[in-house]
C-alpha cells in the first residue's frame, strides 16, 4: 500500500476496468517485465525506453525496473559503443511539419540491402524503405510514394554523393518545386537528428543479427516504437506531431488524451541551449569498474560495417593492474587497456514478447464498482499487486534450484505470462 499511497489521489478506474494514474495505465506486477520487453523491442536505449513507457503507463519503481532490464540486455551490450556523444543539432527548427526533410542511405547490410530514409526535421518522423539499390530510379520510386502519401516538402537535404547529385534526381525535385540542399556530413549544418537516427537504426539491425532475428521485421517494430516515443527535444512523439492524434503502440491501450500545443517550440529551444552547454563542458573520464572474475565483453575489430562493437561471447577477468586488464576465454588470453572491455550484466531470462497484452484491474484491486465513466476514488482502500507467480519464479531457476548461467542452451523457457485470470474488458473497449 505504501507504494501507492502517494499517488492515490491520481488513481481512477475506467469503465473498461483499466486502472489509471492520471492518463497512464497502471501495469500489474505480473505484466511489468513483459511491457518493458515490448517497449525495448528493436533495442532503443534506456532513455528512449523510459520515454516511450512514461508517456503511457506507470507502476511503482518503473524507472529502476527499465534501467535494470535494459542494462541486462546482451544484444544492447554487444552493439553499444562505450562512449557516445551526440552531435549538437545546430539547425533551427523549421516553421512547420513536413517542410524540411533530410534523406540518406545506410548500408549495404549483410543481405546486400540498403536502408533509405527521410526524416522530417520538425516532427522527427522518419520514413524508411529497405531497397536493393542506391540508384536514382529506385530512390525516386520511394520519394514518389512518400510525397503522394505525406505531401511534398519545400526542402530536401542530402549529401552530394550519388544518386543525390544526378540529373534525374534534381529534375524530379524541380518538377515538384522542391529545393534540393546539399550538406556536407559532420558539417554544422548537417542534420544532427537524422545522423542520430541512422546510428540508432544501425544498432537495431546489428542487434537483430546478433540475436539471429529477421532484421527487416525488427526494424519495423523499432520504428513503431520510435515514432511513438516522445522526442527529447520536442517533448512530443513524432507521430503525435505529424498526425495530431494519439498514436498506439499496440501492446498498451491508447487512453491518453494528448494535447498538442505551442510548447513544442519553447522546449526545443531550451533543449538546444542545454545541449550546447553540455558539449562545451569538459569531458569526464570515468575510471573503469572491472575486477577479477568479472564477465566481460571484448571489443572486436570491425570486419564489416555491421559486426557489433563487442564480441558477444564473454571473457572472464583474471588480472587487473590499473588500467591494464587481462581476461581469458577458453585457452585464449588477452591483455588490453580497460577501455577494450565492457562488464557483462546478467542476461535476461524472460521469454520473447509476442502479440499484444490484455489486462484488467486484477493486478491492483480497488474496492469500488466501476461506473459508466472513469471515476475518481480518493481514499479508497487499495491492495497490493499479487505476488509473482511461484511457478514462473521456479522456471527461472535451473533444475538444482540455482540460477542458470547466461548460456542459451542451459536456459529453461518460462511459460508465457498467464492472462486467463485477468478480467478481459468488453469487446472493442480497449
Ligand atoms: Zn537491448
Amino acid at each position: 500500500l505504501k507504494q501507492f499511497s502517494h499517488v492515490l489521489p491520481e488513481i481512477s478506474l475506467t469503465s473498461d476496468g483499466i486502472l489509471l494514474r492520471g492518463h497512464r495505465i497502471i501495469i500489474p506486477s505480473s505484466l511489468q517485465a513483459r511491457v518493458i520487453k515490448l517497449a525495448h523491442r528493436g533495442h532503443p536505449g534506456i532513455v528512449r525506453t523510459k520515454q516511450l513507457l512514461r508517456a503511457r503507463c506507470w507502476f511503482p519503481g518503473m524507472d529502476t525496473a527499465i534501467e535494470s532490464e535494459v542494462k541486462k540486455c546482451r544484444a544492447c551490450q554487444a552493439t553499444t559503443p562505450l562512449t557516445q556523444r551526440d552531435p549538437i543539432q545546430s539547425t533551427p527548427l523549421p516553421a512547420r511539419a513536413w517542410s524540411d526533410l533530410s534523406i540518406d542511405f545506410s548500408g549495404p547490410f549483410p543481405d546486400g540491402k540498403y536502408v533509405l530514409a527521410i526524416m522530417d526535421e520538425y516532427t522527427r518522423y522518419p520514413l524508411v524503405d529497405i531497397v536493393s539499390s542506391t540508384s536514382a530510379t529506385s530512390t525516386l520510386k520511394s520519394l514518389r510514394r512518400w510525397f503522394s502519401e505525406f505531401g511534398v516538402p519545400q526542402i530536401l537535404k542530402s549529401d552530394n554523393g550519388p544518386p543525390f547529385n544526378s540529373k534525374e534526381y534534381s529534375s524530379f525535385l524541380e518538377q515538384l518545386g522542391v529545393k534540393p540542399r546539399h550538406v556536407t556530413p559532420y558539417w554544422p549544418e548537417a542534420n544532427g537528428s537524422s545522423e542520430r537516427f541512422f546510428r540508432t537504426i544501425k544498432k537495431t539491425i546489428q542487434a537483430a543479427i546478433v540475436e539471429n532475428k529477421n532484421w527487416h521485421e525488427e526494424l519495423e517494430m523499432y520504428l513503431l516504437n520510435y515514432r511513438a516515443t516522445p522526442h527529447a527535444t520536442t517533448g512530443k512523439s513524432p507521430a503525435e506531431l505529424l498526425f495530431r492524434h494519439p498514436f498506439s503502440v499496440g501492446f498498451l491501450p491508447c487512453v491518453a488524451d494528448i494535447a498538442i500545443d505551442e510548447e513544442v517550440l519553447l522546449r526545443d529551444t531550451a533543449k538546444k541551449l542545454k545541449q550546447a552547454e553540455y558539449a562545451n563542458s569538459s569531458r569526464h573520464t570515468k575510471p573503469h569498474n572491472l575486477g577479477v572474475n568479472d564477465q566481460v565483453l571484448l571489443k572486436q575489430p570491425i570486419t564489416n560495417k555491421f559486426s557489433p562493437v563487442f564480441d558477444p561471447l564473454p571473457y572472464h577477468v583474471t588480472q587487473v593492474q590499473g588500467n591494464q586488464v587481462t581476461a581469458r576465454r577458453g585457452g585464449n588470453q588477452v591483455t588490453r587497456n580497460s577501455s577494450f572491455f565492457k562488464k557483462v550484466e546478467e542476461e535476461n531470462d524472460e521469454p520473447e514478447p509476442a502479440g499484444s497484452l490484455n489486462f484488467g484491474s486484477n493486478g491492483l484491486e480497488i474496492q469500488a464498482t466501476p461506473t459508466a465513466n472513469a471515476s475518481r476514488i480518493p481514499g479508497t482502500p487499495v491492495t497490493l499487486p499479487r505476488p509473482i507467480d511461484p511457478q514462473a519464479t521456479e522456471a527461472r531457476l535451473g533444475p538444482s534450484g540455482t540460477p542458470t548461467g547466461p548460456r542459451r542452451s542451459s536456459r529453461v523457457t518460462r511459460p508465457p505470462v498467464k492472462l486467463q485470470d485477468y478480467l478481459l474488458p468488453p469487446r472493442g473497449g480497449m
